[in-house]
């Protein structure tokens, strides 16, 4: 039986999607491409209505879609409308909702080999994609702060939080499979919960264990509600063998008036004392960020207030949205909507501010050493990595070295962000 899988969406989805991939070769089934496939599993994305869009341009294309048994998985299928949507509602069409996802390698293992034996689908709770040079983990999935633009908690349903003890035994598996890196995904990787464990003092008896195997652990997005003095803590610099020094912040916006208009739950002095306390215990530390521009009622004033937080917060790396409007969001009613050639210019000027800010942030590693997770090999015994500051580093090498290895490097030069150097 062959199945192709298709993902559309976050990095999230791509984790899923490569975890079900895995699980069903281990069940027997052929990852083909789309021509030879009796099946197709598409993981779905809703995120902006474009997102809708290309879902169903991408299942109109596919020629003989009335031979193939497709699956539909995850927000798309979540939406409220999603029942009574005609073009999803076909007999070969089978929808897998959020709820469901966890365990969509058993339904479309049944479905396919049209055994009910649910003893032949075992799932893992914690996966790690082969390929890459870094062991992701999802420890979370959900969220219930409820942003007014976002559609995405919306339809992923409720907290999930994997127990400590597999993470454990997680880090411990991904360290006999010679990872160096780990990085925790989730949702909404802050609000992780699990009985008497919150998320800080997971990362910290995390970062014990991580102490003694030799490796270093990543935390992807974590929302600035969840920064306490706690976690602040844990970014040390004397820490940054076994916690990477880099801090992924979402702003989204530097407004206080803006903030709450999202139901963001922070205003500016919180986001701003983060930074400042953050900076305290290391002051390498990158931070990287999302940032809106163009919310509703969102002013000259309103801007400036997030181009100068962003300047202030001196960011490695700030993703830039245009806010648009979805259909299910609070926001989609708003007033005062701003107009698209304001949103464009706005995004411009961040995206300038984003270019010096990276560029200075890159040329004060100069001189100094980065521990850097080696992910490609180049040409003539060029390696290329990234250093636990979240920089792209480069180096030569006359000694074979491979993948996942963790080298330090000397840096001394910089070119179009990424620094160059030699190992020490
Ligand atoms: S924190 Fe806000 S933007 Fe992020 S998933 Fe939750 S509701 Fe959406």
């Amino acid at each position: 039986m062959n199945i192709y899988i298709h993902t559309f969406g976050c990095k999230l989805n791509k984790y899923e999607s490569e975890k079900i991939s895995y699980e069903l070769t281990n069940l027997g089934l052929n990852i083909t491409d789309i021509k030879n496939a009796d099946a197709v599993a598409i993981n779905t994305c809703t995120v902006t209505k474009d997102s809708d869009k290309k879902l169903i341009l991408f299942l109109n294309s596919i020629a003989d879609i009335n031979s193939k048994t497709i699956f539909l998985i995850g927000c798309y299928v979540s939406k409220e409308d999603a029942k009574s949507n005609a073009e999803i509602q076909k007999e070969n069409i089978i929808l897998i909702n959020n709820d469901e996802k966890e365990n969509a390698t058993n339904i479309i293992y049944n479905k396919l080999i049209k055994s009910h034996d649910s003893n032949l689908a075992k799932t893992t709770a914690l996966f790690f994609p082969q390929e890459q040079s870094r062991a992701f983990l999802k420890i979370q999935d959900g969220c219930s702060v409820f942003c007014s633009y976002c559609i995405v908690s919306r339809v992923r349903g409720k907290n999930k939080n994997v127990p400590p003890n597999e993470i454990y035994q997680a880090v411990q598996k991904a360290k006999e499979n010679d990872y160096k890196e780990i990085v925790f995904t989730g949702l909404n990787l802050g609000s992780y919960n699990y009985e008497n464990t919150n998320f800080s003092y997971l990362v910290e008896s995390v970062m014990e264990l991580c102490a003694k195997l030799g490796v270093r652990l990543r935390l992807s997005s974590i929302e600035p509600i969840y920064f306490d003095k706690h976690l602040i803590s844990l970014f040390d610099e004397k820490n940054k063998k076994v916690l990477a020094p880099h801090a992924h912040i979402p702003l989204q916006s530097g407004s206080d008036k803006i903030l709450k208009l999202m139901n963001r739950r922070y205003d500016r002095k919180h986001f701003k004392n983060i930074i400042e306390e953050l900076y305290k215990q290391n002051e390498y530390l990158s931070i990287t960020t999302d940032v809106m521009v163009g919310f509703p009622d969102e002013d000259e004033n309103d801007f400036n207030d997030s181009y100068t937080l962003c300047e202030f917060s001196k960011m490695l790396k700030m993703h830039i949205f245009r806010y648009s409007k979805r259909e299910g969001t609070p926001a989609f009613n708003m007033e005062n909507q701003v107009a698209i050639r304001q949103k464009t210019k706005r995004a411009d000027i961040l995206n300038k501010l984003n270019n010096r800010l990276s560029e200075e942030k890159y040329k004060s590693f100069l001189g100094r050493k980065l521990d850097v997770v080696i992910e490609k090999e180049l040409d003539n015994s060029m390696y290329e990595g990234t250093a636990g500051e979240y920089l792209k580093v480069e180096f030569q090498n006359s000694v074979k070295l491979h993948k996942k290895m963790l080298v330090s490097v000397k840096i001394d030069e910089y070119k179009n962000k990424i620094l160059t150097g030699s190992v020490i």
